[in-house]
């Protein structure tokens, strides 16, 4: 089974070897990474480099950083005339990365554990697993980003650093700080040899290296029209300039103190020179984004500095100097790169993925890997308060409570022989539920005749291990379970996973089964 660290900007596979350990695989091109870009051009489709490649010329074909579309209908760019969803994307750069893994070993590969960010809301997971099945996987779990990381750290020490083991077969707490191209994770997790215990999660799905990129991109397209009668951030062809070279200047300042900036656009050009000094001026509200966010998960769960033994740093961008600096300055700690910061996810996913096996002997269940995991966002239904009558969310279970985790609301019936009760599910977002995705309506119909008002209906709400939700509905004073729909399909079916389907066959990426 593979171990898919589906990332916003590049992807990593890694499976178990013969000898136990979780191993790398190469693509095609025989790269531990691959580029999480498509290119759609009118008769083939292209993922990884060359699809990268391309964005300094026909950007307009290219599709980028779809994860942080995730769970919307729409990519926003159209390629021709056609709209693609994210999760379409997602599913090209999947297929491509499970024909590579297959080609590499030789062998038919169906199956796999792909990790998400802590923070991604139930329908981005669930998009996530649609594209696995149209990517011909079916996808056996989800895994956080960080709880993987931290599989990764407990269980595979010795191909990294020094050889040593990191924990010594001592339990431990670790906060994982998990940065990557597009988004942000911080989880506190405690490893005690095989048993991983998530204590708390936060994060940002919309925040990471890519937005230190526009920090920069958007410096040097004000250094140019400083210099020349022109922006380049006003084309296409400019703005993925910019990207780029910004990417650049972002990763030579991590390990110099300045660097030279030599770029051309429409026969102009512009020289200058910038410090890391500036770049972190420039980008210092971001890094603030994740100082705010590391110090709210320990003070809302009262976990303080003291209680967490390591700092791991995982995820490309945490090789920007400002981000050791800014846990050594909160910490009074030094976070270690103890783990891959590129493999360390994919490695996790793969050995979660091979611990679903399942084990005969008392000896193997012994040291079987256990993951417990945390909800990233509370798990609520919209109602009104009836002091204020004003519309609200009322919190079913609370982010961070240990998964699985149900509970059951009751809800009454506010009619004399009301025949349906409909309950809209939300996740996450403020108090009047406005910024909570909506999970799904569910409508209890078909109840019995008759029924005098206030009859109890009980909703009971579940949050799988992997962050999934289930409903189910009930009468007690009837003694039947009601009548339930929720207005979304399960993954791989529904209306708009089969047009999906279509879509992505006529794109020639599928193979057949
Ligand atoms: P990941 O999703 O973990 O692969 O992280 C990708 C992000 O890490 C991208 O935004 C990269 O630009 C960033 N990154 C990779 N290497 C470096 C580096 N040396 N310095 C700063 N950022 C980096």
């Amino acid at each position: 089974m593979l171990g898919i660290d589906l990332g916003t900007t590049r992807s990593v596979v890694a499976f178990v070897n013969a000898k136990g350990e979780p191993e790398t695989i190469r693509n095609r091109e025989g790269e531990f990474t691959t580029p999480s870009v498509v290119l759609f051009e009118e008769d083939c489709v292209s993922v990884g480099k060359e699809a990268l490649k391309a964005v300094a010329t026909v950007p307009e074909k290219v599709a980028r950083f779809a994860k942080r579309e995730m769970g919307k209908d729409e990519y926003p760019i159209k390629f021709g005339d056609q709209c693609y969803s994210p999760e379409l994307i997602q599913a090209a750069i999947l297929e491509r990365l499970r024909l590579d893994a297959e080609a590499r070993l030789g062998c038919t590969l169906r199956k796999a554990v792909i990790s998400v960010p802590a923070y991604f809301d139930e329908p981005k997971r669930r998009a996530t697993i649609d594209a696995g099945l149209l990517a011909g996987l079916k996808v056996e779990a989800i895994i956080n980003e960080p709880t993987a990381a931290a599989l990764a750290f407990g269980l595979e020490s010795k191909p990294y650093g020094s050889g040593v083991d990191p924990i010594g077969g001592q339990p431990c707490t670790v906060l994982v700080y998990d940065l990557g191209g597009g988004t942000f994770d911080v989880s506190v997790v405690a490893l005690d040899g095989t048993q991983f215990v998530v204590k708390a999660t936060d994060g940002n799905a919309r925040l990471g290296g890519m937005d230190w990129d526009k920090c920069l991109a958007t410096w040097l397209d004000d250094q140019f029209a400083a210099s020349h009668a022109c922006r380049p951030s006003t084309t296409l062809v400019g703005q993925s300039m910019l990207m780029r070279e910004s990417e650049e200047i972002k990763h030579a300042l991590s390990a110099r103190n300045q660097c030279k900036v030599r770029i051309a656009f429409d026969g102009f050009q512009l020289r200058t020179e910038i410090t890391r000094t500036k770049f972190e001026e420039l980008s210092a509200h971001l890094l603030d984004r994740t100082r705010f966010t590391v110090r709210h998960l320990l003070k809302g769960n009262a976990i303080a500095w003291d209680a967490i033994d390591r700092i791991i740093l995982v995820g490309g961008s945490t090789r920007m100097p400002q981000v050791r600096e800014l846990l050594q300055r909160e910490s009074g700690k030094e976070p270690e790169f103890t783990v891959s910061a590129d493999e360390a996810v994919a490695h996790g996913a793969a050995i979660y993925a091979a611990s679903l096996n399942e084990v005969e002997s008392e000896d193997e269940k012994k040291t079987q890997i256990r993951v417990t995991d945390v909800n990233a966002h509370d798990l609520g239904v919209l109602g009104y308060d009836r002091e204020t009558k004003r519309r609200c969310n009322h919190v079913m279970i609370k982010r961070n409570t240990s998964l699985p985790a149900s509970n059951v609301s009751r809800f009454e019936t506010i009619r004399e022989n009301q025949r349906s009760v409909a309950v809209e599910v939300v996740e996450g977002g403020d108090k009047r539920g406005k910024s909570s995705a909506r999970i799904g309506k569910c409508l209890i119909d078909d109840l019995p005749a008759n029924l005098p008002l206030g009859t109890p209906v009980d909703v009971l709400f579940r949050y799988e291990s992997d962050g999934l939700i289930t409903v189910k509905a009930s009468l007690p004073a009837a003694g039947r379970q009601a009548n339930l729909t929720i207005d979304r399909a399960v993954p791989g079916s529904g209306d708009k996973f089969n047009k999906m389907k279509d879509i992505y066959a006529a794109l020639g990426l599928q193979e057949d089964d």
